[in-house]
């Protein structure tokens, strides 16, 4: 990551918590990139992708509790 795509990030992340939309970002959060570098891996949420999203955090809760490998 170049320096000024760190300092974009971070000037972005403060005008989206002092209210700006995410949608008007140039960099992107989830990546840390460029957003124009990543708009094809940003999938529209569906009911499917996020219940298999919650799935996904009730396994790894379940493996961190130590459940896993258990007799
Ligand atoms: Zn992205």
């Amino acid at each position: 990551m170049t320096s000024s795509l760190a300092l974009a990030i971070a000037y972005e992340d403060a005008l989206e918590e002092a209210g700006m939309h995410a949608d008007e970002r140039t960099t992107c959060y989830t990546h840390q990139t460029w957003a124009v570098e990543c708009a094809d891996r940003h999938l529209p949420l569906t009911a499917g992708r996020a219940l298999a999203s919650l799935r996904e955090v009730g396994r790894v809760r379940w493996r961190a509790a130590g459940a896993y490998g258990r007799p």
